[in-house]
């Protein structure tokens, strides 16, 4: 008889509580850990998905993470390696360099590591609809995607160790940067008296729309709600990758460094309990105009 594999969700946050709901999907069982082991027993009841120990979940076939930043990750692999022949794969948006090193880490314990970040906010997490940037070995990708499947709309394989980190960094810093550059057009167009959400039903019906104008400004700027499900100090570290990334192949991208002093007005500590939305709030100040 071979025993059922199993596959274990680390890191039940906004992203990672929704993500891991669609593995019963997968026919593989389920296992959820969560730092705050309340919420791992809240979700095994929800979902019907096996609250463990750290101990146990890194000694499942597939490990999925989804934490803050790569360096939690380092530190739950230091203290909790996975078995050999797993497969690690890791849904945190992270720092390329720290992808290339967990794979040559875990590459000497007979497993895998995949950087496999994901976009689509909480509503695409939940409706398991999530595009995954994938990097590392294209063989590890083949066998671990049938997992990734279930919270997915899109898997693109797109590089080796380190490329899905460096896609997702670059993905985030144009989302700031369209919101930044709406939140601006906004501002001189309420200046001048124009209705707002005439402004912003024409912008998205015309070329300057994108998602934040399609989504983000209306539900969450013009109606002041701000409603958090991706902190701001999340999109400030995704930002600080991409720079990362400009100074290393010393580039001169000027844009998205001045994203990067934009959206660190709001200081981390305060960013912390803020939506990235309210990164918005800062140019509302400078100029005493109120985007609503
Ligand atoms: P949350 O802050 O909502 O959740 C973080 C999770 O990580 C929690 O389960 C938390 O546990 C756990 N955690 C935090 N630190 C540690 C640690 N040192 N060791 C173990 N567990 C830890 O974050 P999100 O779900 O929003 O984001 C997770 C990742 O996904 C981030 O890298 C983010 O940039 C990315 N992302 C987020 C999106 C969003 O819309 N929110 C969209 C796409 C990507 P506990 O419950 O104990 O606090």
């Amino acid at each position: 008889m071979t025993l059922k594999q199993t596959v274990a969700f680390i890191g039940l946050g906004a992203m990672g509580w929704h993500m891991a709901s669609h593995l019963p999907k997968t026919g593989l069982e389920v296992l959820v850990w969560n730092r705050t082991e309340e919420k791992a027993k809240q979700h095994a009841t929800t979902f019907l998905t096996q609250a463990v120990s750290i101990e146990q979940a890194v000694q499942a076939d597939f490990i999925i993470s989804c934490l803050p930043t790569s360096a939690d990750v380092e530190q739950l692999i230091a203290s909790h390696p996975p078995k050999s022949g797993s497969f690690w794969i890791d849904c945190t948006s992270g720092v390329p360099e720290s992808a290339q090193k967990l794979s040559d880490v875990l590459a000497q314990l007979g497993s895998a590591y995949l950087d496999a970040p994901v976009s689509g906010q909480t509503i695409g997490a939940e409706k398991g609809t999530l595009t995954v940037m994938v990097g590392g070995d294209v063989l590890a990708f083949e066998q671990a995607k049938p997992v990734i499947q279930a919270f997915a709309g899109l898997i693109e394989h797109v590089g080796g160790s380190g490329a899905g980190f460096a896609v997702k960094a670059v993905n985030n810093t144009l989302m700031a940067t369209h919101l930044w550059a709406l939140a601006e057009g906004l501002t001189v167009l309420k200046s001048k008296g124009v209705d707002l959400a005439s402004a912003l039903s024409c912008i998205n019906h015309s070329s300057g729309k994108s998602s934040m104008s399609e989504n983000i400004m209306a539900q969450r700027v013009l109606n002041r709600s701000f409603n958090k499900t991706f902190a701001l100090d999340l999109l400030q570290k995704d930002i600080g990758i991409a720079i990362d990334l400009i100074q290393q192949e010393q580039l001169q991208l000027p844009a998205m460094r001045m994203m990067q002093e934009q959206f660190a007005l709001i200081e981390k500590s305060q960013a912390q309990s803020l939506d990235f939305s309210a990164a918005v709030q800062s140019l509302e100040k400078i100029n005493q105009i109120e985007l609503s």
